[in-house]
């Protein structure tokens, strides 16, 4: 991590924790004080509450300043590291408690603060594995695992699902215009629109390069088509802002859509890929910027 953001992020604990101590003094009692129980548990509360007040600002600020305009909803959006700011604030409540009353005690925080830590870097490194850095899609391996698992529950359910290979028609020349920087930048934004197009659970997944891949369930055929073309006309629709300030944003994208579908071409991940990928074929071969299901 760069330095000035270890600085940064020690200052604002620092700025929290003076804040937090300014409000405890507020409070007429010491926070040990016996038979003010209530109160002293209401300032710590107040107290946490200042902090996490004073810290949430200040990012805010801070991320306001870097990427504007921020979005609120995604800032929140991170249930995981909401609940460890808060257990973690518990825990330095439950310190301050301590180390009024009972001063040794303290050192009964440090076991659940390290495995809460531990719990928290292992879920991160969970989702770095099987997420697709550029996109924030899944990535192919991990995208592969959810679709066989989707495909076993159709089996199962005697449902059925379908398959769509997405690829970005004639990306080498966005490239070789506009440069890499902007390619990842078109890539970024089809991923966008692929999750806002489909359903929250339907598995998207970037497949490689200029390649996505999503798995659709209780889809059939018909629904999967149209579901596809709004997916294409959206694609085509996009407007992505040049990395250059002041260039005009990139348009005019297209991509050709393969679809496969369970259970009529294939029982089987390896086979669904495989028809939805001669379907891809068979769209670049027409002339690209189309969708095209499988023949049976
Ligand atoms: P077609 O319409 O036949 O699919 O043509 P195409 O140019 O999209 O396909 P081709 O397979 O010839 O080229 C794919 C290009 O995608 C080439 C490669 O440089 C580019 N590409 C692959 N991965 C990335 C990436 O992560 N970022 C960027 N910017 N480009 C990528
Ligand atoms: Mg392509
Ligand atoms: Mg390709």
């Amino acid at each position: 991590m760069r330095a000035y953001r270890q600085v940064f992020g020690a200052a604002v604990v620092i700025a929290s924790c003076l804040t937090a101590r300014v409000v405890l003094n507020l409070f007429p009692v010491g926070v040990g004080s016996s038979g003010q129980a209530f109160l002293a548990i209401t300032a710590v509360a107040v107290a946490m509450l200042a902090y996490a007040a004073v810290n949430f600002i200040v990012l805010f600020v801070a991320i306001y300043l870097a990427v504007r305009p921020v979005k609120l909803r995604e800032l929140l959006e991170n249930g995981q590291d909401v609940t460890l700011e808060f257990a973690t604030l518990c825990l330095g409540g439950l310190t301050a408690l301590a180390l009024a009353n009972q001063p040794l005690l303290s050192v009964l925080v440090i076991p659940p603060l390290f495995v809460l830590q531990r719990s928290v870097l292992t879920k991160q490194l969970e989702i770095a594995a099987t997420t697709d850095a550029k996109t924030g899609l899944l990535n192919a391996a991990s995208w592969q695992h959810t679709a066989k698992r989707e495909v076993a529950r159709a089996q199962r359910e005697h449902e059925s699902a379908a398959l769509l290979i997405i690829d970005m028609d004639n990306f080498k020349l966005v490239n070789d215009t506009y440069g890499h920087i902007a390619g990842d930048a078109v890539l970024r934004a089809v991923a966008d629109c692929l999750v806002r197009e489909l359903r929250q659970y339907d598995a998207i997944g970037r497949f490689g390069g200029e390649e996505f891949v999503a798995m659709l369930s209780g889809v059939d055929e018909l629904v999967a088509v149209s579901i596809s073309e709004r997916v294409r006309q959206q694609i085509q629709l996009l407007e992505v802002p040049a990395p250059i300030p002041d260039q005009p944003p990139l348009i005019g994208l297209s991509a050709s859509i393969g679809i496969s579908c369970f259970p009529e071409h294939g029982t089987e991940l390896e086979d669904l890929l495989h028809a939805a990928d001669s379907a891809l074929y068979a769209a670049k071969h027409a002339g690209r910027n189309r969708v095209v299901v499988c023949p049976l």
